[in-house]
C-alpha cells in the first residue's frame, strides 16, 4: 500500500536524525582532502572508547565486518562451534560462518528476546569456541550470568552490541566489560554514519591486532603512510580485509556520538507513552526494560497474543491501511534458507518461533511527533475494539 491509497501521511518506523551539523561536519572532511581512513576516525574512536567505558575502539565498515574480525581475533576457525541466538538479524550467524566455524541457534528469552546462560547451555557442544550473545532490539543480554557459564568453558563471549548503543547494563553502558562487542551505524539504528560499525574491546593485544587486519593486515597504516613525504615501506603481516570507515563517516559518528544522551531519552519517553497507551489491552505486551538494565527501544516491539481480536499479521495491514508502516518483529535465522537445511545444532527454538511470528515493531524515531504516535496508538486501539 502506498501513501497515496490512504491520503494520510505516511508514518515509518524509523527514521535517522541527521542535520545541519552533520553537513557542515561532513563539507569540512572533503575542504581537508583527506576523505579515507585518518584523524577523523581515529578522534571516533576515542570519542566512542571513552563513552562506552571500552578499552580500545576500531571503527569498521560495519558490525557485520566488526564481527567477523571479532571472531578472527578470538581464534576461532574451521570446526569450531559459534553459539549464537536464532532470533537475529542474519549477520550474527554469518559472522560465524565467514570463519569456516558453525552457526549454533540458541533459543532466547520471551520478555528480553536475548539469549540467556540457560538457553546457551542447552546449546552448548564439545566444539564450542565461542558465544555471540545480541543486545536484541537494544535490551541488554545478561551478559555477567553468561560470562559466569562460558568463561570456566574457555568459552569467548562477543557481544553483538549492533542494536544497543545507549542501552545500559548494571549502571554501565552495554559492553563495557565485553572482551569483544560489535556496534553497528546502520540507519536503522540508532546512531547512524549511513553505514558503519565498531569493534570495541577490553584487551589492547586483540584491538591492536584488528587495528591491523581491518587495514589488509598492513604493518604502517595509510595515513600513518601518508603523514611522511618519503613514505615507510609497509608489510602485509597476514591475510587482513578492507573494513575501513572513512573519514566522512566518521565525522558524522563524531556529531551523532554527542547526541546520544537526547535521543535515547526521547526515545524512552516515546517508549513509555506506548507502554502507557497498551497497558490495559488484553493480548498486547510492549518490550520494556529487564531488571538488571535499560533498553534503548532500538526496536520497540509489541507482541501480539492470542487474546487479541487480530493476528499480527491482519494488525500490520490495519496499520498500513491507516498510514502507519510497521515492521515484522526480529527474523529467526534458522528458518532462512542460508540455514533452514544446515545442521545448526539441536537446542528447542520455541521463544525464538513464537517471537519471530507474534511480534511487530513500532513506529519511534528522534523526530516522531506526538501527533503522529497518537495516531499508531489510536490505530492499534481501534483494532483492539477500543476506540
Ligand atoms: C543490524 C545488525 C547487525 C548488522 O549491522 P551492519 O552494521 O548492518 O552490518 C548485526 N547484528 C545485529 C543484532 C543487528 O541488529
Amino acid at each position: 500500500m502506498t501513501v497515496s491509497d490512504t491520503g494520510l501521511d505516511r508514518i515509518d518506523v524509523m527514521k535517522p536524525w541527521l542535520g545541519e551539523e552533520e553537513a557542515q561536519a561532513l563539507a569540512e572532511v572533503i575542504a581537508s582532502g583527506w576523505v579515507a581512513q585518518g584523524p577523523k576516525v581515529r578522534e571516533f574512536e576515542e570519542a566512542f572508547a571513552s563513552g562506552q567505558h571500552a578499552g580500545f575502539a576500531v571503527a569498521t565498515s560495519s558490525c557485520t565486518s566488526a564481527l567477523h574480525l571479532a571472531l578472527v581475533v578470538a581464534g576461532v576457525e574451521a570446526g569450531d562451534d559459534v553459539v549464537v541466538p536464532s532470533f537475529s538479524f542474519i549477520a550474527t550467524a554469518n559472522a560465524a560462518t565467514y570463519v569456516g566455524a558453525r552457526p549454533v541457534f540458541a533459543d532466547v528469552d520471551l520478555h528480553t528476546g536475548c539469549v540467556t546462560a540457560p538457553t546457551i547451555k542447552a546449546a552448548l557442544t564439545p566444539a564450542t569456541r565461542a558465544v555471540i550473545a545480541v543486545d536484541q532490539g537494544g535490551v541488554p543480554v545478561d551478559f555477567e550470568s553468561i560470562r559466569a557459564l562460558c568463561d570456566p568453558l574457555g568459552i569467548v563471549v562477543v557481544e553483538d552490541a549492533a542494536c544497543a548503543i545507549g542501552s545500559t547494563y548494571r549502571g554501565q553502558p552495554v559492553g563495557a566489560n565485553a572482551e569483544l562487542a560489535a556496534w553497528s551505524f546502520h540507519p536503522r539504528k540508532v546512531l547512524t554514519t549511513g553505514e558503519g560499525g565498531m569493534l570495541t574491546t577490553a584487551r589492547q593485544d586483540l584491538g591492536e591486532r584488528a587495528r591491523r587486519l581491518r587495514e589488509h593486515a598492513m604493518s604502517v597504516s595509510a595515513a600513518e603512510r601518508h603523514a611522511s613525504l618519503l613514505a615507510p615501506s609497509e608489510q602485509y603481516l597476514e591475510t587482513g580485509f578492507n573494513y575501513r570507515m572513512t573519514d566522512l563517516q566518521a565525522a558524522v559518528g563524531i556529531i551523532q556520538l554527542r547526541r546520544l544522551e537526547t535521543v535515547v531519552r526521547r526515545r524512552r519517553e516515546l517508549a513509555a507513552r506506548y507502554a502507557r497507551a497498551f497497558a490495559g489491552v488484553e493480548g498486547l505486551r510492549l518490550v520494556g526494560d529487564p531488571e538488571y538494565g535499560t533498553t534503548n527501544f532500538q526496536s520497540c516491539w509489541l507482541e501480539v497474543g492470542p487474546a487479541f481480536p487480530l493476528g499480527r499479521e491482519n494488525l500490520m495491514k490495519h496499520l498500513a491501511s491507516d498510514g502507519i508502516s510497521a515492521r515484522r518483529g526480529i527474523m529467526a535465522a534458522h528458518r532462512q534458507p542460508a540455514y533452514a537445511d544446515a545442521d545448526s545444532g539441536t537446542a528447542e527454538l520455541g521463544v525464538t518461533e513464537w517471537l519471530t511470528d507474534h511480534t511487530l515493531i513500532l513506529p519511534l524515531y528522534h523526530e516522531l511527533t506526538q501527533q503522529d504516535q497518537d495516531r499508531v496508538i489510536d490505530s492499534v486501539l481501534h483494532a483492539a475494539g477500543q476506540s
